[in-house]
């Protein structure tokens, strides 16, 4: 984090602990497993692994879009690995994961936008931890609804899309993306399936209506469960964090957001889509 030195108290991170974390922790360690969670030096990683929750990436770690936030590679991805629904799906039953969220990089390089493969490792997770619940948190597979169908086939118990930010800021933040094409996935996925969840990051230059009026974009495209957490930008020439949000004005958003009808609203600094997710199949 380049902001180290200056961060604001309340974003302090503590020194992830616990005997369950202990164990996961070795456990990947000793069969390189790959996940966000390490990967991503993800602040919550101590209280995740201990309630047994771990994010995966799938479909390579190099990206073919270029997200100004994002820590992940990009440019050209290497051959999907058609051996990586068994390698997921046996991590999770190594690890012990009771609530599995997987993502992945965007192939705008593949035909099927790696459709395929997200719907085997669903399948194959499936089969080989039966009591496990899965969360999926999917590119937009450029709106296809075709491809967004084969992952709802593969009967996830949560279906993700991230907006990331407002609509004013897509174009700079996320800029080979667009607001209304991801809000057209997330509304395809609420009128074919459970639960549609979806999160922003905070503290990228939006305005507090701006934040609400994305609520409200949600909202009506049938979201019930929403994430909002603080940016961090991983290195100095990603974009910079423009201002850090008290947690009061989390809490607030948490607040408002209920009350415009979410089922769920996790919202402080450190949250991040895939934290405290197994409350979210609640919802
Ligand atoms: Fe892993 Fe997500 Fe928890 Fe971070 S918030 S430790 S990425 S499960
Ligand atoms: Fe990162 Fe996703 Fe953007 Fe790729 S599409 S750069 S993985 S946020």
């Amino acid at each position: 984090l380049t902001e180290r030195q200056r961060l604001p108290r309340w974003m302090k991170m503590k020194m992830p602990k616990g005997e369950s974390y202990s164990k996961v922790k070795n456990l990947v360690e000793k069969h390189g497993l790959h996940t966000i969670c390490t990967s991503g030096n993800c602040p919550n990683i101590g209280e995740c692994w201990n309630r047994g929750t771990a994010t995966f990436m799938i479909l390579g770690d190099i990206c073919t879009r270029r997200c100004k936030f994002c820590a992940v590679k990009s440019g050209k991805p290497l051959a999907p690995d058609l051996k990586e629904p068994e390698k997921v799906a046996e991590s999770v039953r190594i690890m012990g994961v009771k609530h599995c969220v997987i993502t992945s990089v965007d192939r705008d390089d593949l035909d099927d936008q790696g459709a395929g493969i997200w719907a085997r490792t669903i399948t194959e997770v499936k089969r080989v931890n039966p009591d496990t619940r899965i969360e999926v948190l999917i590119p937009d597979f450029r709106g296809k609804e075709e491809l967004i169908q084969q992952v709802i086939d593969a009967g996830p118990d949560v279906i993700s899309h991230n907006l990331e930010t407002v609509e004013r800021l897509t174009p700079f933040v996320r800029f080979a993306s667009k607001y209304r094409r991801s809000l057209d996935v997330i509304k395809y996925v609420a009128q074919h399936y459970t639960v549609a969840k979806s999160g922003i990051m905070l503290g990228l230059g939006e305005t507090y209506d701006e934040v609400l009026q994305t609520m409200d974009n949600l909202r009506e495209a049938g979201c019930k469960v929403m994430t909002i957490g603080q940016y961090l930008a991983p290195t100095s020439t990603h974009m910079p964090v423009v201002e850090y949000i008290e947690p009061a004005q989390f809490a607030e958003y948490r607040k408002i957001g209920l009350e415009k009808g979410f089922s769920f609203v996790e919202s402080s600094p450190l949250v991040r889509s895939s934290y405290r997710a197994e409350e979210h199949v609640k919802a």
